[in-house]
């Protein structure tokens, strides 16, 4: 067990927070979506509310090394200190003068944000001088940071090593329960949906859970890749001819534990990748169905769906990772639409995995109606993968 943010005395301490500020901006720098700055809010209060003098970090999208306007974390500061309705002091460089004077005027109960750590490439390197100055006076260290867990980063790991203490901070310790603790002992029947573009991103989750999940359900153009590996044709769809291979192994395996594997039996196909385009369902397997040479698969079709929500309705726990198709464009979003309802209303533990199974429980459905919607993509994945995230890693134990 990692030490916690609830077990920590932060009275009057300098406290290094690195949360994950990476918001979306649009062309005049306004924040579209603050999801992750309402995420860090919970961890920020209970630090503020007990005396700490709070030195946030963050990075913000790809800069290559070097400070870039664009990516200047001066408007997430000014949300924040919106969100918390208290001021929050902003410094123009991340270990720089400007940074090192507001440190030294931080009054306890207050907080200050530094600019993008990815303004030096020292970050990405795990530099461990540019850790040093990062931690600077700071005795505490607390990563609430769960999308970036998952890289060494000198904010992420490297600074572990230049305090006396790293917690984890409310969110990854939401994280690890839902994603690593609760998937140990997972209620009957553990269903695990997957779906998206690419079986490469997600085999190694499927493989893992194959230990784990008593039945799987595939959708999206990852369904198309298992169905080619069982001889049926695919048309245009998306598939990855280098997994066939993995995808072959993964069917036998399911077969000799007696695992479920839900492929879906028809498909919503078309032959033109727009909104208005004509669109059939045709089956994929059964009854000498298949998907014609010049047709293109991107969404589950009427069957798949009623035999998924079934399925969904007889589980005990459902990890949901990935849509069903392509849920962006309306005509080719009934499957994840149809999906992301049934696990809504179902009574099991049901558990989003983050990306754009997320976005599309938020749009389609009530985020309250889920157990839990995970804030990581890369990081989820390589939780549920079983791997151990070094910015998590890194941390104090309890
Ligand atoms: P991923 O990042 O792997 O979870 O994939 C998510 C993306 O998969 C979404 O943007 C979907 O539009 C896309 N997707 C789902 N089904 C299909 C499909 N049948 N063909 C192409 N793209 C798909």
């Amino acid at each position: 067990m990692k030490l916690s943010i609830k077990d920590i005395q932060v009275n009057g301490k300098e406290v290094l927070m690195r949360c994950d500020f990476n918001v979306p901006y649009n062309d005049e720098l306004q924040i579209t979506d603050d999801t992750r700055i309402q995420a860090a809010l919970p961890s920020i209060k209970h630090l503020l509310e007990n005396g700490a003098k709070l030195i946030l970090c963050s990075h913000m999208g790809r800069p290559a090394g070097k400070p870039e306007e664009k990516y200047s974390l001066r408007p997430v500061g000014l949300r924040l200190a919106e969100l918390l309705g208290t001021p929050v002091a902003f410094a123009d460089d991340t270990i720089g003068d400007h940074a090192t004077l507001l440190r030294a005027q931080l009054e306890p109960g207050h907080a200050v944000l530094l600019e993008n750590t990815r303004f030096d490439a020292k970050e990405k390197a795990n530099d461990s001088d540019f850790a040093k100055a990062l931690a600077g006076n700071a005795e505490i260290f607390v990563n609430d940071a769960f999308g970036t867990a998952h890289r060494a980063h000198a904010s992420t790991e490297g600074v572990t090593h230049h305090v006396s203490q790293s917690a984890m901070g409310f969110l990854i310790e939401s994280e690890l329960e839902f994603l690593q603790d609760k998937l140990r002992t997972p209620a009957k029947p553990f269903l695990a949906i997957m779906g998206g573009k690419k079986v490469s991103d997600k085999i190694q989750v499927i493989k893992a859970m194959m230990d784990k999940a008593d039945e799987f359900i595939i959708g999206g153009a990852m369904a198309y890749t298992f169905l080619k590996a069982q001889g049926y044709k695919t048309g245009m769809s998306l598939v990855e001819d280098d997994f066939i291979p993995l995808a072959k192994e993964l069917l036998e395996t399911a077969e000799q534990k007696g695992i479920k594997f839900h492929l879906p039996a028809d498909t919503r196909i078309t032959q033109d990748f727009s909104n208005d385009a004509e669109t059939r369902v045709t089956k994929t397997y059964a009854d000498g169905g298949e998907i014609p040479d010049d047709w293109e698969g991107i969404d589950i079709g009427d069957v798949a769906i009623q035999d998924f929500c079934k399925v969904v309705e007889g589980a005990g726990t459902v990890l949901w990772n990935g849509p069903m198709g392509v849920f962006e464009m309306d005509n080719f979003a009934a499957g994840t639409i149809a999906l992301a309802e049934a696990v809504a209303k179902s009574d099991a533990l049901t558990i989003v995995g983050g990306g754009d199974s997320v976005t599309a429980a938020n749009k389609f459905c009530k985020p309250s109606d889920f157990s839990f919607l995970s804030t990581g993509g890369g990081a989820s994945l390589e939780l549920l993968e079983g791997k151990e995230l070094p910015g998590v890693a890194a941390l104090s134990n309890a």
